[in-house]
């Protein structure tokens, strides 16, 4: 059993990634912005036996980053899986899209993902052992009208993954992406009840992905049943993307 870090893990996909890690035995630290959603979901994995801890840090920032890894370190051993799952989704079309806004989706979905890995990856290193699981998206490689900045850093996401892992999979340590379709989580149900309607329809099965199936694919990534699977980005996308 291993000591797992969830980004993001207080709602949502992260909040379910964490809980089928704990259940599957990890050990889990859990960060958020928020202490008190990184709390709700440490109470659910205790309630349920498993062991958690609640870290809040912004992810893009690189002194909470560091410090929020040293703490992890401290209180339960260096991460040995990582997921970097932290986001927030946003929509408008290309030219309302404030340079402020551009740089905010970046600085938390690529800046995030990249300092949350620069400050796991040495110990994981050092073993031989570890792996890093990223949470893309499907726009991340078909793109969306009103997306551009947020499919773009999500395309960064998934190439940062294929590059990573031709470094390091001969080092033990295995690096691959998610790229959900649509999943029931706030960020979703915040969308227009009539742009939900459409694309369930659209979707060859029917209907939008859990938080929990979500879960089910990361805790594949980090088992043994995955060893051939580096830098791939899986798609538990309702069949909207076939690749
Ligand atoms: P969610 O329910 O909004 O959860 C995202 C969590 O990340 C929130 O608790 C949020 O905290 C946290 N977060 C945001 N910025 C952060 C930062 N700078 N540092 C640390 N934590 C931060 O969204 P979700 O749908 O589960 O999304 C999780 C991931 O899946 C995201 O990367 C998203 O882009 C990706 N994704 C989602 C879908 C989907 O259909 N839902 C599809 C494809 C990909 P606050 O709430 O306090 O801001």
């Amino acid at each position: 059993m291993m000591i797992a870090l969830v980004t993001g893990a207080g709602s949502g996909i992260g909040a379910a990634i964490a809980i089928r890690l704990a259940a599957e035995g990890h050990r889990v630290a859990v960060n958020d912005l928020s202490q008190s959603a990184a709390e709700n979901t440490v109470a659910q994995i205790k309630a349920a036996g498993g062991t958690a801890k609640a870290y809040a840090a912004d992810v893009s920032d690189e002194g909470a980053v560091n410090a929020m890894v040293a703490a992890v370190t401290e209180d339960f051993g260096a991460p040995e899986i990582l997921v970097n799952n932290a986001g927030f989704g946003h929509q408008a079309l290309f030219l309302e899209i404030e340079p402020a806004m551009f740089d905010k989706i970046f600085a938390v979905h690529v800046r995030g993902n990249y300092l949350c890995t620069r400050a796991c990856l040495p110990a994981m290193l050092e073993k031989g052992a570890g792996h890093i699981v990223n949470i893309a998206s499907q726009l991340g490689q078909i793109g969306g009208v009103e997306l551009t900045h947020y499919a773009g850093a999500k395309a960064a996401v998934i190439g940062m993954t294929k590059s990573l892992a031709r470094e390091v999979s001969n080092k033990g340590v295995r690096v691959n992406a998610v790229a959900p379709g649509p999943i029931n989580t706030p960020l979703v149900e915040a969308l227009s009840e009539d742009w939900k309607a459409a694309k369930r329809a659209e979707l060859p099965l029917g209907r939008f992905g859990s938080p929990a199936e979500v879960g089910g694919v990361v805790a594949f990534l980090v088992s043994d049943d995955a060893a051939l699977f580096v830098g791939q980005t899986l798609g538990p996308n309702s069949g909207d993307v076939m690749l």
